[in-house]
């Protein structure tokens, strides 16, 4: 009962973040080969989601950043990151995992915890799939409007229900956030910076989360992206038409040169697991 209340306050409360999402979805790309292979990493004796870096590689595969702290995002030209907030979500989480695999590419999944309690095994099938799991607060709360204390106890429950999804798997979530709405201030980026967490900023917001067919959101993040260059994308795996678009934008951005970098977190255990898995 008490479980049955919890997901139906977070569904009313996400609500708002779920618009136009009644699109049947077309079958994603079958893949040639199963994708479950999940690799642990450890940090501070605890295991850690991700990196994997098996799978198939195309010409969009790019470099892996390994990330201590903010600073080392360092994106050349034509190097993009594509993230993913406010997720999982059943149909549509899945298929995003499906076209990034038939892309031979890893995205980071900044997930809200009332979704990642609502659907664990969506949080661990992410993870499996080789993904970098992050945390996006546990109720979508805009923290720029509350006290400090109360934004902090809002990450932390973000970040417990993320771990939570993951225990199953011996994994926690890496130490990366993004403020809801991107609405930070100076004292919590302050405080976060020195508990180790690295916020992921935003540099390409896809606007996805505005109603647009699929073909105008493709044309509108390409547009933005070529002037840029570069950059951190910003894209909802709550949005059919995020879905419907994501592989026509993958195809036109390899078309294009650019290669998706993966972000995974930094700690001696993701190191020294990167090392041993590019020499062998
Ligand atoms: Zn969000």
């Amino acid at each position: 009962m008490q479980t049955c209340l919890l997901r139906v306050a977070g569904l009313a409360v996400l609500a708002l973040l779920f618009s136009g999402c009644a699109t049947p979805l077309k079958p994603a790309a079958q893949l040639s080969t199963p994708v479950l292979s999940f690799a642990e990493t450890h940090r501070d004796g605890l295991a850690i989601a991700g990196p994997y870096l098996g799978d198939r590689h195309t010409g969009l595969t790019g470099r892996t950043i390994v990330v201590d702290s903010i600073h080392d995002i360092v994106l050349r030209d034509h190097e993009v990151v594509l993230t993913f907030d406010d997720g999982p979500v059943p149909g549509k989480t899945a298929s995003v995992l499906d076209a990034l695999d038939a892309k031979g590419v890893k995205a980071t999944f900044l997930m809200v915890g009332q979704m990642a309690r609502s659907y664990p095994a969506l949080v661990r099938q992410v993870a499996a799939r080789g993904h970098t799991i992050g945390t996006h607060t546990q109720d979508h709360t805009n923290l720029s409007k509350v006290g400090l204390d109360t934004a902090l106890a809002e990450i932390d429950k973000g970040q417990r229900s993320v771990a939570a999804a993951l225990v199953p798997m011996r994994a926690q979530p890496a130490p990366f956030f993004r403020f809801p709405y991107l609405a930070d201030t100076p004292a919590l980026r302050r405080t976060l910076a020195g508990r180790g967490t690295v916020v992921i900023d935003v540099d390409i917001d896809s606007k996805d989360y505005f109603v647009s067919t699929p073909d105008d959101l493709n044309a509108r993040g390409l547009a933005r992206l070529e002037a840029r260059g570069s950059g951190i994308i910003l894209f909802h795996d709550i949005h059919a038409r995020t879905v419907a678009m994501l592989p026509a934008f993958l195809d036109a951005i390899e078309a294009r040169g650019y290669t998706v970098v993966n972000l995974v977190p930094g700690s001696a255990g993701a190191r020294e697991m990167l090392l041993s898995q590019a020499g062998s």
